[in-house]
């Protein structure tokens, strides 16, 4: 085992950015012009560095495998993006925002990247708002921000609930205008399938043209992957159907290591699943959270009356509901992290009082939020004695207006009205804190290959807070990567052109041919989707919400032998020649079988809960915290990074070890 290196700057950890931008080296106009960059993924973390990359005057070569950088799924970002302007004046600083970041983290990030993060958090609202970006404003026209779970402040700019699908169309047009000149070359429907090395470092990327089949080589001076998480190891989650590990994983497969792969996030507010055939879940957005109050029946009677419809929840009495989360974290209350609010889901669900069919949901309601509203509405608007019904209907104007197309799209899923009846929710796999291991530099073990946004390990150590994902995705692309790909391709300068017709892009470009040739021509009887569901089933029965050592164990002997049968048994129809989506598939449920392995692998290395990682054995037994996790800080300090050997099971631990200088380690408490 070796110790990593992060590459952090000496000095006080407010001066660490600065100081660092003041000594890198820089490339000069003329020569960025000679200089090739590959990203891979255009995201708002690839769409972000792609465009400033190109602005800065580097020739951008940009992929993507759907029909346009607009359809990433960072589309799906409901919620917001937190930053911390203290536009409310509630007390927010970027100490205080990095705090929370490595506090809500369990202490498992690094101290260094979560500050630079929160110092750069603003600059990525200026930047949008420059774009365009419409963010919800107040009454005076001043930008808006509402709180979300593990803080105690406002700082979360938003956009009703589609905060993503604004800020990436702002990203989109900033990439649009390099791509009409001519500083972006954009390859959609392209999927990169293997990494090239030379020397030791990325030079360039073998890619399949979705629609056409043909197998493309194309070189760089460095290569910057920002292909997003792999929450669909799962089958199961609220990510876009397509989304998936592979660029992480064949990059992890030449040299880079893999971080904290058991670092998943289970997000507390998603539909329920309904049945068998689903093949993804929906999230009803964190910032529900705000005004909605998450209850189950107190009693059995209830909760078993309501699974036979024999009554409605309205009709169970206030006193009558537990709103667990208000009584067991009074200070926090229904604005707890996910990773608390999940687990609190699931214990009083297998406790027995889940209020759906199968016992696996909860409820969100908004009845008190209607009358807080109303009331206030009234009084704003002058009606004197105003009837219930009256006040019910001013409070539902305002949540309609705050998060009218959430209980839209719930309406249509369901088929029930939430505003007359509480929402169902029920925890659902949703992001990835663990993902590429990157330096300070954001560079990954092998030199010349970046990783930014959800692919890499991130910022958000054991549990994501919500609204840090875009906001971790822009600060990489926009901000950070711009000025640290500039120091290493400093020495480029006199490189010239890669050339594709080398050795090194021979054999990787076989490789690629070799797999796709084994697929079309196995002769096997099973779907891509059967191995993929039987893969997401052991995910969230053994590594999932609750991890125990007996289950991580069965976990990785039943995920080889998924491996095994797949590639024995799947089955392939069609043409490699045309676009073939249950080949395109394949390649990443591949990749999935290996990757969720060394998931379990990782999750039995780490006996401590933290975040999201919850161990069974690690758990308080005494005093006010009896029953939470419990973390070690003696052992467990350190982001495991992983090293490719050939089998998952061979893989080599690697520990980098936490320092925690400016932030004291406590135990994460929000009773
Ligand atoms: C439903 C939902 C709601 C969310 N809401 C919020 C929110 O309100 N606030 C928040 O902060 N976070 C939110 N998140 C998380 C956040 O949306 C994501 O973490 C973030 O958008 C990821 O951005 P990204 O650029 O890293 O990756 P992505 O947006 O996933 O983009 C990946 C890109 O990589 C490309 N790609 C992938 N593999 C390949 C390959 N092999 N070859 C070529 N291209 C490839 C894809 O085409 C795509 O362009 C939400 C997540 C979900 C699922």
């Amino acid at each position: 085992m070796t110790t990593l290196n992060s590459k952090v700057p000496k000095g006080p950890l407010k001066d660490k950015w600065t100081t660092y931008k003041d000594k890198i080296d820089l490339v000069n106009p003329a020569n960025k012009r000679n200089i090739d960059i590959i990203v891979v993924g255009t995201g708002l973390a690839g769409g972000s560095a792609a465009a400033t990359l190109a602005e800065l005057g580097y020739n951008v070569k940009a992929f993507c495998y759907q029909d346009s950088p607009r359809r990433a799924h960072s589309i799906a970002a409901q919620g917001g993006i937190n930053a911390s302007k203290n536009y409310m004046g509630d007390g927010d600083s970027d100490y205080r925002l990095f705090y929370d970041t490595v506090k809500g983290g369990d202490y498992r990030s690094r101290e260094a990247n979560v500050y630079r993060l929160a110092e750069v958090s603003g600059n990525i609202i200026d930047q949008c708002v420059a774009q365009g970006v419409p963010f919800a404003r107040d009454y005076g026209g001043l930008l808006d921000c509402r709180s979300f779970g593990g803080v105690l402040v406002s700082r979360t700019f938003y956009a009703k609930g589609q905060t993503g699908q604004q800020l990436l169309l702002g990203a989109y047009s900033a990439m649009n205008r390099q791509i009409a000149r001519g500083k972006i070359e954009m390859f959609n429907r392209h999927e990169m399938l293997d990494v090239v090395k030379v020397n030791g470092k990325a030079r360039g990327i073998i890619t399949r043209n979705l629609i056409t089949g043909e197998i493309e080589r194309h070189s760089a001076h460095a290569v910057v992957i920002a292909t997003g998480g792999y929450g669909n190891v799962y089958f199961l989650s609220t990510n876009a159907m397509g989304s998936n590990a592979t660029a992480a994983w064949k990059i992890h497969k030449k040299g880079a290591y893999f971080a904290n792969p058991c670092f998943t996030q289970i997000h507390p507010t998603c539909i329920p699943r309904s049945g068998d055939y689903q093949s993804k879940l929906t999230l009803m957005s964190e910032s529900l959270r705000n005004d909605g109050r998450i209850w189950v029946p107190k009693k059995m009677e209830d909760v078993l009356a309501i699974r036979e419809k024999k009554i409605r929840p309205n009709q169970i009495a206030e006193e009558d509901r537990d709103y667990y989360l208000e009584r067991r974290y009074p200070a926090f209350g229904n604005l707890v992290p996910r990773d608390v609010a999940s687990r609190a889901a699931k214990e009083r669900c297998d406790a027995g009082y889940g209020v759906n069919k199968t016992g696996e949901a909860v409820y969100l309601d908004f009845a008190a939020a209607f009358q807080r509203y109303g009331k206030e509405q009234a009084k704003i608007h002058g009606i004197s004695n105003a009837t219930n019904e009256k006040i019910i209907e001013l409070g539902m104007a305002i949540i309609k207006e705050k998060y009218g197309n959430l209980f839209q799209m719930y309406e249509k899923i369901i088929d029930e009205n939430p505003y007359k009846t509480p929402m169902m929710i029920y925890p659902a796999t949703h992001y990835t804190m663990g993902g590429v291991w990157v330096d300070y530099n954001l560079m990954t073990t092998v030199p010349g290959l970046y990783c930014i946004g959800e692919a890499n390990f991130s910022d958000h150590g054991a549990n994501r807070l919500g609204a840090s994902a875009l906001m971790q995705g822009l600060a990489d692309g926009y901000f950070v990567l711009p000025y640290t790909i500039g120091d290493y391709l400093s020495d480029d300068i006199r490189t010239g052109k890669i050339s594709t017709d080398t050795p090194e892009f021979d054999e990787v470009e076989k490789e690629v041919k070799d797999r796709i040739d084994f697929f079309m021509n196995n002769k096997g009887s099973r779907s891509v989707d059967y191995f993929h569901k039987k893969l997401g089933k052991i995910m969230w029965d053994k590594v999932g919400m609750g991890r125990n050592e007996k289950e991580l164990k069965e976990a990785m002997v039943e995920i080889k032998a998924i491996r095994e049968e797949f590639w024995k048994e799947v089955k392939i129809p069609g043409d490699k020649n045309e676009m073939n989506l249950e080949l395109e598939k394949a390649g990443r449920v591949a990749d999935f079988l290996e990757l969720g392995e060394l998931f379990a692998k990782d999750a039995l290395d780490r006996n401590e809960s933290c975040g999201g990682h919850f161990r069974e054995e690690s758990v308080e037994l005494e005093g006010e915290q009896k029953g939470e996790a419990k973390r070690n800080d003696k052992d467990y300090a350190y982001v495991s990074a992983w090293e490719y050997k050939g089998e998952p099971s061979d893989a080599v631990l690697h520990k980098e070890q936490l320092e925690f200088k400016d932030i004291e380690l406590k135990q994460r408490s929000y009773k």
